[in-house]
């Protein structure tokens, strides 16, 4: 599995003019990084975006709001590559799905797991609802468990994993490059872990993502996480580590008979905790406290109840 090759890393900045509808998006610009010749990761606001592009045409892995969309364009087309012939969403977050509508009305052809599509559709209520999406921003081909994408001299792969950040992860993997692009089951140095509960993620279905990633990959493999700075196999071997030991103690706490207010008090994620991280070990811990006290965590196969997604369009 050693087909590396040597990286050049070329970084280009795309500035332009700001978009009058978000000032949220008015400052931020699209940074471009070759990751190998076709295929480059771009950094904006949001999940970090994976771009692959050949003779083949143009594949496109997450793309950030709807306001970033004219920018993320402008990157791909500085990389070389035509415009998006395929979009993969890694899951329903807006900071991930944010521009569909955009894309979909330019002609991609938008793939995600079934979940996404139902839980785009429904939108979700709770405290900061989100709206039904609208139909050219739903995914048009949906899968269970997975699918391939033959094209530019490699093989994408798109995997479901159970239950992890929400009911309807992908990974992302590029068989002959020897790329993983994570989605949120992987932020990298910037925050504990979100796992969205209410659309049907569990820390026991985050731990089993990570550990089958693991067996996929190898050390020269080069990892885009959903959030933070590129990452390699030992990057992720320490995230691994981390989420068995927090699972562990806190299932070792409820064993004892601990409240949660009691597990939450033992600092058991405060060594991990990130400055200026969105996820508090205090937080965390209720996520992982809630998974393993739930017998339907690793249940939600199907999106078929209503979601209550409490978590905002900027996160994650
Ligand atoms: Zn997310
Ligand atoms: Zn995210």
């Amino acid at each position: 599995m050693n087909r590396f090759v040597p990286l050049s890393a070329l970084a280009l900045v795309i500035a332009t003019p700001v978009s009058a509808q978000d000032d949220r998006f008015d400052n931020v610009e699209i940074r471009a990084e070759q990751l190998v010749p076709g295929i480059a990761v771009l950094f904006g606001r949001g999940g970090n975006i994976g771009v692959s592009h050949g003779e083949d045409g143009t594949v496109l892995i997450d793309d950030q709001f709807a306001p970033l969309t004219e920018r993320i364009q402008a990157a791909i087309a500085a990389l070389g590559a035509d415009p998006v012939r395929f979009l993969f969403n890694t899951h329903w977050h807006g900071d991930h799905t944010g521009g569909n509508e955009n894309f979909g009305e330019a002609g991609a052809l938008i793939l995600a797991h079934e979940n996404v599509r139902i839980r785009m559709a429904n939108g979700s209520e709770g405290d900061r609802p989100v709206p039904p999406a609208a139909p050219v921003a739903l995914p048009v081909v949906t899968y269970h468990d997975g699918v391939k994408l033959h094209l530019n001299g490699d093989t994408v792969h798109a995997i479901h994993m159970h239950n992890a950040h929400t009911d309807g992860d992908s990974v992302i993997w590029w068989e002959v490059a020897n790329i993983v692009h994570m989605g949120d089951l992987f932020f990298h140095q910037m925050s504990l872990p979100f796992i969205d509960r209410a659309s049907g993620g569990s820390a026991q279905g985050l731990l089993a993502a990570v550990e089958r990633v693991l067996a996929m990959i190898d050390d020269e493999t080069r990892i885009i996480p959903g959030h933070g700075p590129m990452a390699t196999r030992a990057d992720l071997v320490a995230y691994r580590a981390m989420l068995l030991t927090i699972n562990e103690q806190v299932q070792a706490a409820i064993d004892a008979g601990s409240s949660l207010e009691e597990i939450q008090a033992m600092n058991i994620a405060a060594p991990y905790e990130v400055e200026g991280g969105f996820i508090s070990a205090e937080r965390y811990i209720g996520f992982v406290h809630d998974s393993l006290t739930d017998p339907d965590a690793m249940a939600h196969e199907h999106a078929d109840h209503g979601p209550d997604h409490d978590d905002g369009d900027d996160h994650h």
